[in-house]
């Protein structure tokens, strides 16, 4: 009798759970704060085409800078938030500013396309398109075409037609471009591949980064890169370290890339400086005017 007293008891109050619990809703309340006190800062990362050296894109990446802690990496503090509300607040916020980073762009006569990431929750909210059109409208001057979303693969599959319905709208009224973002790392990436109307396919960093060593791996990247093909889809390739991997992804057909080998992630009042002393890697330049018999 006892026994299952204090049983039950430790289902009424279990202290390590209440704390746990008060601790995440401490972290829900600094990050709202946070919003509030505008300490989030998107940073931007060039996407360029490496055969030609060309710059066409900026994947735009949140950070939260702490007052206290200094700049902390999204992963550390966007999983709090997932599927809260305070994640479509924050998506609303990253979409609203790198908005208007593109426009302040284009007035100094900067064109690129300009890429958030979407979390599927935020994606298939019941206020998404409402926000994505407003913010849109807010810019009548804005060609939505220089506006990517990076949807991740972690969506539920079971949400595929909603996500479906929802960038059609994107892609065919609003005109933005869609990008499925780490691909290959999901588990429906295939599904989202046919079912989702999107414009280009991420490769992801971890295929990437081994593929010089692990056979595994670039045949993984070969085959993403058929599949894209076959689908009539673009490809570009994250974690692109070295002019190796460059190489070996220009000599694949891989032409678009993004990295630390081209450019960490940088403040957007960095990258007009940047764009001005940037240099193309004379190498991927030179294998990508080799012409083949
Ligand atoms: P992601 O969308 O796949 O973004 C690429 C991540 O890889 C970024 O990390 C970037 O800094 C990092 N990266 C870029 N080049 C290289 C490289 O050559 N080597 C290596 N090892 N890493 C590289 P970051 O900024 O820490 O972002 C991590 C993830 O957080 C992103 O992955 C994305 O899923 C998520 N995220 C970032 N910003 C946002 C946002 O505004 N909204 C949402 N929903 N998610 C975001
Ligand atoms: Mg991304
Ligand atoms: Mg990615
Ligand atoms: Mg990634």
């Amino acid at each position: 009798q006892a026994k299952l007293a204090g049983k039950n008891r430790i289902h009424l109050f279990n202290p390590e759970q209440y704390k746990q619990k008060t601790q995440k809703n401490q972290l829900l309340d600094e990050i709202e704060q946070a919003l509030s006190n505008n300490e989030f800062t998107l940073y931007y990362q060039p996407k360029i085409n490496m055969k030609t050296g060309e710059v066409y894109g900026a994947e735009a990446l949140i950070r939260w800078l702490h007052p206290e802690k200094g700049l902390i990496p999204p992963l550390d503090f966007l999983p709090i938030i997932e599927g809260s509300a305070l994640e479509i607040k924050v998506g609303d916020w990253v979409i609203n500013q790198a908005l208007q980073q593109a426009v302040t762009w284009q007035k100094q006569g900067i064109f690129i396309e300009v890429s958030v990431n979407i979390a599927c929750y935020h994606l298939i909210s019941a206020t998404f398109l409402a926000q994505l059109k407003n913010a849109l409208a807010s810019y009548p001057h804005f060609n939505a075409k220089y506006l990517q979303l990076e949807i991740l693969e972690s969506g539920a599959l079971t949400d595929l037609d909603t996500m479906r319905g929802i960038l059609n709208t994107c892609r065919n009224e609003f005109g933005v471009n869609i990008a499925l973002d780490d691909f290959g790392t999901g588990y429906s990436s295939l599904t989202h591949l046919k079912d989702l109307p999107a414009n280009t396919i991420k490769i992801d960093q971890s295929f990437v980064k081994n593929m010089l060593e692990e056979s595994d791996d670039y045949a993984i990247i070969n085959g993403v890169l058929a599949l894209a093909g076959s689908f009539n889809r673009d490809v570009i390739a994250e974690g692109v370290e070295t002019t190796e991997h460059g190489l070996m992804l220009i000599e694949m057909g891989c032409y678009a890339g993004q990295g630390y080998g081209i450019a960490r992630p940088m403040p957007a009042a960095a990258l007009p400086n940047w764009l001005h002393s940037y240099i193309p890697n004379q190498q991927w330049l030179d294998s990508g005017n080799i012409v083949r018999q």
